[in-house]
């Protein structure tokens, strides 16, 4: 047997550390913004928080602002160290200083994920809005853009009057997906079960969307719009990268949270939020993700 000299066995072991070093992701940096909302914030920041960490890809900090009608000045939020915002905030204006800093980063190239609620803040902010592509409520009508819905395999804009964002009962509907190739829902089912929650329909906006990936049909029998509505797209807007999820509406408590603890939805925040972070999606499709017939739940916001 030959023995290594000193400059080899230093070579490996060099070489060993660089590989170990290398191979070991550092977290996804993320900035989650809430603070107000007319849902339970509450309970969604820290379980959005708990999805992300719990896969060990993010590390997440809260930006919580004053609460509604308090002073806003002081709200002024710093973006350069992240690669991901995550947005579950609706309500009051944010300072001139955030704003102009938020366009910033999303100019710059930067990564957003947009959180059911999220999508019904600062109807008048004509930037946010093409940030969103589709957004609901607070006021907003035909002056706020078309309605945009799936129609005969395409996306279809009705620039006819009407409400701006509603949404029938609660309960538990098919997704269907409308792109196989996108790196967010490759090798995903096409289609599959969603635990109960919100459908939203009638959302109104640019309708910027990029990549339709998951759309649902809003039947009439539950209140809804009875057309097919896009809830899970990419936005196109310059070189950011945006995805918008318009599904998960927080519970009472998070043990008490059935539209967040389904599996498709947890796991749409997870691979959305790393194409949003970095481009590609380096999760595997799991083995408890929900079929068509079956819903899929994660109580405690982890993989099995
Ligand atoms: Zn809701």
């Amino acid at each position: 047997m030959k023995h290594l000299s000193v400059g080899k066995l230093l070579f490996i072991v060099l070489s060993l550390f660089f590989t170990c070093t290398v191979s070991a992701k550092k977290p996804i940096k993320t900035l989650l913004i809430t603070g107000q909302n007319n849902h339970n914030w509450q309970v969604s920041h820290v379980v959005l928080k708990q999805i992300l960490e719990n896969s060990g890809r993010f590390d997440v900090d809260f930006a919580i602002s004053p609460s509604q009608g308090k002073d806003m000045s002081g709200f002024v939020l710093d973006f350069t160290p992240y690669q991901l915002v995550v947005l579950d905030y609706n309500g009051d204006s944010w300072p001139e200083e955030t704003n102009r800093r938020f366009l910033d980063y999303v100019n710059k190239g930067g990564g957003v994920l947009i959180y059911h609620a999220a999508d019904n803040a600062f109807s008048k902010w004509v930037e946010f809005n093409k940030i969103c592509a589709l957004g609901g409520w607070e006021g907003r009508n035909e002056t706020s853009g078309p309605y945009v819905y799936w129609q005969d395999g395409k996306l279809v804009k009705d620039s006819s009057a009407g409400v701006g964002g509603s949404h029938g009962q609660q309960h538990e509907y098919v997704l269907n997906g409308r792109d196989k190739v996108h790196p967010i829902v490759k090798g995903l089912p096409v289609k599959w079960r969603h635990a109960q929650d919100e459908l939203y329909d009638r959302m109104r906006g640019p309708g910027n969307i990029k990549d339709c990936l998951y759309t649902a049909y809003s039947d009439k029998s539950t209140n809804g719009s009875g057309r097919e509505e896009p809830l899970i797209f990419t936005v196109d807007y310059g070189n950011a990268r945006i995805f918008h999820i318009m599904i998960g509406h927080a519970g009472p408590t998070p043990e008490d949270n059935t539209a967040m603890q389904c599996t498709g939805f947890q796991v749409m925040v997870l691979r959305g939020a790393e194409w949003c972070a970095t481009g590609k999606v380096t999760q595997k499709v799991p083995k408890d993700f929900p079929t068509e017939s079956q819903v899929s739940y994660r109580r405690d916001y982890k993989e099995k």
